[in-house]
């Protein structure tokens, strides 16, 4: 997966947000270390060798130097994305190793499977709702699937019930069980342990594209082409090549569109750009360009890095074991979009007005959305429905479960420590503790916390009684 840390700035909030300054980016960098093997080519102070995660820096990236050069051109400089990040532009790493994916299984759990005693991995199984002895929670229902036969089952927590299933489902999850807004409880019929703001501050990214096109066939990745059984082989031997890049983005920058060129660091656009004419044919199936026959597209993504929108996740009161309800609100503050739309004309900016892209004839076509066809091609009103037929998420869902300050922060679910407020023997580990999203691809920031999180939960128990939650 693409791999970001995310600004300082982001982390510095969440300090500041909880009262804790060990949220702060430089307090974590212990921790974005710890989560690392980095193989890039980026100064070794920034970063960790030999944790979990192989961060790498793919080879083959079909239209990068041109990327990179037109960034230069427009002032901006080249630099390390996971390192402190800037206004920049910038290659993507990943979390890859030999060209392949290491996720949290390959990295954390794979290499001690089966070979820990305190530790029972039950698959195939779905967990339905905390059990709770007054406000203490003890325990998680939970179905199972073991050869296809399905069976409800209980585990009970001599400690504590750590919650990880992500910004969707942790906040159902706690919602089934009482814990969640007053009115969503009482309309599903809960009986209430704690009501608290569950489900709201969903945050995410979204992104708009735009596709433009070039007429250089032989520098973009075609499929047809590039996909061979020389490059196979080569992918298998040395893990790179067109195999090797999963999704196509080579080239990302971090902009801001309340300045010009670097003069403030903290970006409020994110690019992505791919030097491809398709993430599996996605892309195509979803714009109508004309082009001629020998242009290719390499379209370029505009995400909103922190947004002011917030959405939400809530049950579905009269099916509560259905999934929930999930409303991402994108651009309902207005604002939003207009950051949006000045970063797409930024976007263009680097097609259009820097000698690498102008030597490629990158021309960006009119009509990519048949509902913007009546409106004149790049009016005010034109880009809005551009934006808006565009707009994707970019699957960071998080937020959810609100870090804060306390009991007295209205909107905050669990505390500084990811304890939920107001019970106890219950903790929240995941995308949806985040307060705020952080400004690029979130997985970095999950690793974060969850790093951050084992040391206070070994921290926390290292010399209590089992049934002390301070
Ligand atoms: C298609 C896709 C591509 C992405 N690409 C990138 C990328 O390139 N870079 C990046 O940084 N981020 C990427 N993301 C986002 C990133 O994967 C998530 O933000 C991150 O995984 C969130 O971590 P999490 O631990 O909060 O939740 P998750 O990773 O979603 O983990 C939650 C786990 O809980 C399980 N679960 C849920 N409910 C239950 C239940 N009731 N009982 C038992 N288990 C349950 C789920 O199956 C899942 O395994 C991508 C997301 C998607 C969907």
């Amino acid at each position: 997966m693409m791999f970001n840390r995310g600004h300082p700035n982001d982390f510095n909030t969440w300090a500041e947000i909880t009262g804790d300054r060990s949220w702060r980016y430089e307090n974590l960098m212990k921790y974005f270390k710890r989560t690392e093997n980095y193989e890039g080519i980026y100064p070794s102070n920034q970063h960790g060798r030999g944790g979990p995660i192989t961060v790498s820096l793919p080879k083959y990236v079909p239209l990068l130097n041109e990327w990179l050069g037109a960034g230069q051109f427009l002032g901006y400089p080249v630099a390390d994305p996971n390192g402190p990040q800037g206004i920049s532009f910038c290659p993507f790493e990943y979390s890859k190793r030999l060209g392949r994916r290491v996720s949290s299984y390959t990295g954390y759990l794979k290499p001690i499977f089966g070979s820990r005693l305190n530790l029972k991995v039950v698959l195939e199984a779905e967990a339905r709702k905390i059990i709770f002895r007054g406000n203490q929670a003890v325990g998680v229902q939970f179905r199972s699937n073991t050869d296809g036969i399905p069976s409800d089952n209980v585990v009970f927590a001599r400690k504590e019930v750590i919650l990880s299933a992500g910004a969707i489902e942790t906040p159902a999850l706690l919602m089934k069980s009482g814990i969640g807004p007053k009115h969503v409880l009482e309309a599903a019929r809960i009986r209430p342990v704690k009501h608290l703001n569950v489900g709201q501050n969903l945050q995410d990214h979204v992104a708009i594209q735009l596709d433009i096109v070039i007429n250089n066939r032989s520098l973009a990745f075609l499929g047809e082409r590039d996909w061979n059984p020389q490059t196979w082989k080569s992918y298998n031997e040395v893990g790179d090549g067109p195999y090797a890049s999963y999704s196509g983005f080579g080239g990302q920058a971090f902009i801001s569109t309340t300045g010009q060129g670097n003069q403030t660091n903290i970006p409020n656009i994110h690019l992505y750009h791919l030097g491809s004419p398709k993430i599996s044919g996605l892309i195509e199936e979803m714009t109508h360009i004309q082009k001629a026959e020998w242009e290719v597209e390499t379209p370029v993504f505009v995400e909103l890095t922190n947004p002011s929108s917030r959405g939400s996740v809530t049950l579905n009161v009269t099916h509560i074991n259905s999934s929930p309800l999930i409303d991402f609100k994108y651009f309902t503050n207005p604002a939003d979009l207009d950051i949006m739309i000045d970063g797409m004309k930024m976007a263009l900016n680097v097609f259009e007005n820097t000698p690498q892209f102008k030597r490629l004839g990158a021309r960006f076509p009119p009509n990519q959305y048949s509902a913007c066809g009546r409106l004149k091609f790049r009016s005010g009103s034109y880009w809005k429905c551009h934006a808006k037929e565009s707009a994707a998420s970019f699957l960071h869902a998080s937020g959810t479960c609100a870090m804060g300050s306390g009991e007295d922060d209205s909107l905050a679910v669990v505390d500084n420590k990811l304890r939920v407020i107001g019970v106890r023997g219950l903790r929240v580990v995941d995308a949806s503790i985040m307060p705020t999203i952080t400004n690029a691809n979130i997985e970095a920031a999950v690793y974060v916390i969850a790093e951050k999180a084992s040391d206070m939960i070994l921290r926390q128990w290292r010399n209590a009684r089992p049934n002390s939650w301070l």
